[in-house]
């Protein structure tokens, strides 16, 4: 990996702006999954650096806060911009930490960044209000004040924009933050750090801590009584851990967990349309998000149609090196991942599932399966409850609208739902009744810095994006002025 700006590969922990090693002087290793090469040698810290950077973030909380909205919006405008003039550097470190085809980590470059673009600009929109008074003699009024230090947990399958999605709203209410990203990729949280430090945003308000004890890690922050929120994005039961860590010091937290999308096909739907979104759902980063088709519903008479083209255009999707030209989908994250898709896979044939496309690894090497396609799932199978995450689109046949909304919603999991249908009647019939935070209609990527993306149910509590991503950093203060 050769990068234009040598400087966006750091191996330290960050805190207070400088770059830190472990006191131990440990290190572990970042691995390229396309090939196993170690990337990086990065330093594995402990709780004691994660307690100094809690103090970093808690010191500078106090200039930082004090800060105007506007000048605070400037600096990470200046960020968003470094992060944008550097995007093919961070897209190729991204690719090589983490496998997905470097088109693709560009995208997340650019769609992390919006989030810092966006949120720069709504730190002038954290307004107070003045209520009517029930009483002659007083006035109330609230202010929206950052609730403190935020510590942010994040996963290895969007490197960058899950970690700017929980930090730009923070720091543009006020707050300061302590990330742990994950310890497979860590190297894009690094780098944006750096970018955020180039941009001039003061010491102390952004710190990352290396490891690979996240529970280690993850009990400081949890714990600390200087930490005030925690953002987390990651599984449903690491969720349930630190909401349940997090009780011990009635910390407020932001949970975006585990999904089990289903992805609805109805006969009036315009199958070209289905086949795309259903494909761009599915197959993105190699189907390792919490928004991707998990399960797959087709209705009777399109379903002919339908999988006759589906099954084609999974055939045709490329499969290599994120680096190479053309590369749709890159190798799985680790083994564990592979093992799982073959867990599942093995589980749906058993119980009848008959696989027409792929279903095995893929010659290019151990991290690499075949886009898959298995038909005839039914609910007793266990991709039915459990997230895939690999390239693979379990299809179940339905007949009536209520039978697909009952299946949709059997699970305990309600983060996105996609349908595909070109009546309104069942638009609004099947939005209402999906029990989702995101639902997809004729389309399979959804996600925008301008939009609430969370879920429901089991799969999180908050949101990220839009205006509301900020109320998940602010405390709402209320005034009552009396004497008058
Ligand atoms: P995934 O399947 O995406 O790895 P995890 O929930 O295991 O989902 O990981 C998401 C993030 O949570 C990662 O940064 C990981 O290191 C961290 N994590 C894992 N276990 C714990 C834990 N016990 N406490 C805190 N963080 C954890």
């Amino acid at each position: 990996m050769v990068l234009q700006n040598s400087a966006l590969l750091q191996t330290q922990s960050f805190i207070n702006n400088k770059w830190v090693a472990a006191r131990s002087g440990k290190t572990f290793k970042v691995l390229n999954p396309a090939n196993g090469a170690v990337v990086a040698n990065v330093a594995e810290c402990t709780e004691a650096e994660t307690e100094a950077a809690i103090k970093a973030a808690s010191k500078a909380f106090v200039l930082w806060r004090k800060k105007t909205a506007k000048e605070r919006g400037a600096l990470m405008r200046k960020w968003y911009e470094l992060v944008m003039a550097n995007a093919d550097d961070l897209a190729l470190l991204m690719t090589t930490e983490q496998g997905k085809p470097v088109a693709e980590a560009k995208g997340e470059i650019v769609y992390g960044a919006s989030f810092i673009e966006w949120f720069a600009e709504e730190a002038r929109r954290i307004y107070g209000e003045v209520i009517p008074t029930p009483l002659n003699d007083r006035r109330i009024i609230t202010v929206r004040q950052p609730i403190g230090v935020v510590g942010a947990i994040t996963p290895w399958n969007f490197p960058v924009s899950m970690i700017t999605r929980k930090i730009s709203p923070a720091i543009a209410a006020g707050c300061t933050v302590v990330i742990k990203p994950a310890s497979q990729t860590p190297l894009s949280a690094l780098a944006l750090a750096w970018l955020a430090a180039e941009a001039g945003i003061p010491e102390g308000v952004i710190n990352v801590i290396t490891s690979t004890d996240a529970a280690g890690i993850g009990q400081m922050l949890t714990s600390h009584p200087l930490v005030m929120k925690i953002s987390f994005t990651g599984s449903t039961k690491i969720g349930k851990l630190l909401m349940q860590q997090s009780a011990s010091t009635v910390k407020k937290v932001s949970l975006e967990l585990g999904g089990n999308a289903p992805l609805i096909v109805f006969n009036d739907a315009d199958t070209d349309v289905a086949v795309k979104g259903t494909i761009a759902s599915k197959y993105r980063n190699a189907g390792q998000t919490c928004v991707c088709a998990n399960r797959i519903f087709v209705q009777e008479k399109i379903y002919n149609s339908f999988i006759k083209k589906y099954r084609n255009a999974v055939k045709a999707l490329k499969v290599g090196d994120g680096t190479e030209a053309g590369v749709q989908i890159g190798p799985l994250i680790d083994e564990d991942a592979v093992k799982k898709v073959n867990r599942l896979l093995k589980d749906a044939v058993k119980r009848g599932a008959d696989i027409t496309v792929g279903g095995e690894g893929h010659g290019l090497g151990k991290l690499f399966f075949q886009p898959t396609v298995i038909e005839d799932c039914t609910r007793k199978m266990t991709v039915f409850s459990e997230e895939i995450f690999g390239p693979v689109s379990a299809i179940y046949k339905f007949t009536t609208d209520e039978e697909a909304i009952d299946l949709a919603n059997d699970t305990e999991y309600g983060l996105a739902a996609y349908f595909f249908t070109q009546n309104l009647n069942r638009t609004w019939h099947v939005a209402e009744a999906l029990d989702y935070g995101i639902v997809g209609i004729n389309e399979g990527i959804v996600s925008h810095a301008e939009a609430p993306f969370g879920g429901m149910k089991e799969s999180g509590i908050g949101r990220e994006g839009s205006r509301h991503g900020i109320e998940e950093y602010v405390e709402v203060k209320y005034l009552c002025m009396g004497g008058l």
